[in-house]
């Protein structure tokens, strides 16, 4: 079974938070934490949050107001340690101006331990580095740092852990993650994840929904259960759609469930009638294609050919109704021919996706395919780019086409102010709907009718109960 966080290790962590507290009581310090990347970082500086909080500290607004500076990396995205190594550099000028100030930098980037090597010998007035598995002693480091005031270079080799317990600050609103697993085993040749996130490891679903619980009593209305790919989550025997269906049937008074992301390969005949089945289940789906060439799609080790995924579309839509479906692509990857883009540019045809994130390849440090031959030149990758951004610019709008007339409930998340100011929210298929209506509505479900749309968001009413 799984790698956990023990009794024993968590009452250390509450107890180094304790001294912290005792340690720093009355200097009224506060923490300051900048996020990079994904859900799964925005998860960690949540636990993050939770632990400072817990040892006495207050939130900062702004860095220069704060005594503790965390910038948790992602090195997912392009340039990352070049805006990374920017931006810890503006710090120095801060640390000069507030001498009791501590930095420290966490997160996916810090463990490339040989990126976290670098940054640690540039920055000398780095006070503390820790890669993705250290969260657990953050307690500890904090403390001896505290106490001490001697650097903390912290990056372990270990597969992770499952960590249960932890005090978390979630970011307030009406929707917010859940993590139902870690890690991944997945290895497609483009990702740096399953090296920075270690093996998977899915939570016991009885810590989940106690969490889910937990979560709707503080006001929360909609729950997206995360995870690098959900399809893959097992704890004990029990697979995803057996999961989605207890979280259903334990948590009633939640509103809509969500999850994040499926791997295509792992896509079961089972989650497609869970999702059919179950009313507060969200009819959406994120379902990465990353290109529509199987001789692509074999050298990024997807192990899913374009056919296969077709199939799935198919199923989604002959048996979950009003699905909308998302994606993800890549392209320019290494040897992709043109022919190899056209496949994918016939496949987002063919699907029309409701929603698609586009990204031009970019090799990943450590990663089998930035040591493929065959690299493409930016400029056709560019090029590329910006056809396949054509080509959706033509297919998200006809999608939209026959919502026109379509009644549905949104869940109201904010006013936009651009222009005339005007609700938004989504329908559970995650299509944005706008619509005039009193701001007290946010945080409500209210029902809606669209009359037009422009790119990927609806325009509609409010649906007057006479319009019923
Ligand atoms: S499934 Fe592939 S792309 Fe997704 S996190 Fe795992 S290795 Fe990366």
């Amino acid at each position: 079974m799984n790698n956990r966080i023990t009794e024993a290790e968590l009452g250390e962590c509450y107890k180094a938070l304790d001294r912290i507290r005792a340690l720093t009581e009355g200097l009224g310090l506060r923490y300051y934490i900048e996020t990079y990347g994904c859900q799964m970082n925005e998860h960690d500086s949540e636990l993050l949050a939770g632990m400072l909080i817990q040892a006495g500290y207050a939130k900062a607004e702004t860095k220069a107001d704060a005594d503790l500076i965390l910038f948790n990396t992602c090195c997912v995205r392009e340039h990352a340690e070049k805006r990374t190594f920017g931006n810890v550099g503006f710090i120095k000028e801060l640390k000069q101006q507030n001498p009791r100030l501590l930095l420290g930098v966490c997160g996916c980037m810090m463990q490339q331990k040989e990126v976290a090597k670098r940054l640690y010998a540039r920055f000398p007035f780095v006070d503390l580095v820790f890669g993705t598995h250290e969260l657990k002693n953050f307690p500890s480091m904090l403390e001896e740092l505290l106490m001490e005031r001697d650097r903390i270079f912290r990056v372990s080799e270990s597969d992770g852990e499952v960590i249960e317990g932890l005090p978390i600050e979630r970011t307030p609103g009406f929707s917010t993650f859940v993590n139902i697993m870690y890690g991944c085993n997945n290895f497609c040749t483009y990702c740096i994840v399953p090296y920075v996130r270690g093996r998977e490891r899915s939570r016991k679903p009885e810590d989940i929904i106690s969490e889910v619980r937990s979560v709707v009593q503080s006001g929360y209305c909609e729950v997206t259960l995360l995870g690098q790919n959900v399809n893959s989550y097992n704890y004990g025997g029990v697979t995803f759609p057996q999961l989605l269906r207890l979280v259903h049937d334990a948590v009633p008074e939640l509103p809509r469930i969500r999850f994040m992301t499926s791997h295509p390969k792992d896509l079961s005949d089972e989650l497609i009638a869970a999702m059919a089945e179950l009313g507060r289940v969200c009819k959406h789906i994120h379902l990465p294609v990353q290109s529509g060439s199987d001789r692509i799609l074999k050298a990024m080790n997807r192990r899913y050919t374009s056919s296969d995924y077709l199939k799935l579309v198919e199923k989604l839509r002959s048996s979950v109704r009003n699905v909308e479906i998302t994606t993800d692509i890549i392209v320019g990857f290494p040897g992709e021919t043109e022919e190899d883009f056209e496949a994918t540019c016939e496949l987002v045809r063919r699907v029309g996706y409701s929603n698609a994130y586009t990204f031009a390849y970019s090799p990943r440090e450590g990663t089998i395919a930035a040591a493929m031959e065959d690299q493409i030149p930016e400029a056709v990758k560019k090029e590329r780019l910006n056809k396949l951004n054509a080509i959706l610019l033509e297919t998200i709008p006809r999608n939209n086409e026959k919502y026109i007339g379509f009644t549905g409930d949104i869940l109201v998340e904010g006013v936009d102010h651009r222009g005339e100011p005007l609700l938004f929210g989504k329908l559970s298929n995650f299509k944005m709907v706008y619509v005039q209506g009193d701001e007290g509505l946010i945080g409500k479900t209210v029902r809606v009718k669209v009359d037009g749309f422009r790119f990927n968001s609806l325009f509609g009413h409010i649906v007057k109960e006479e319009e019923e």
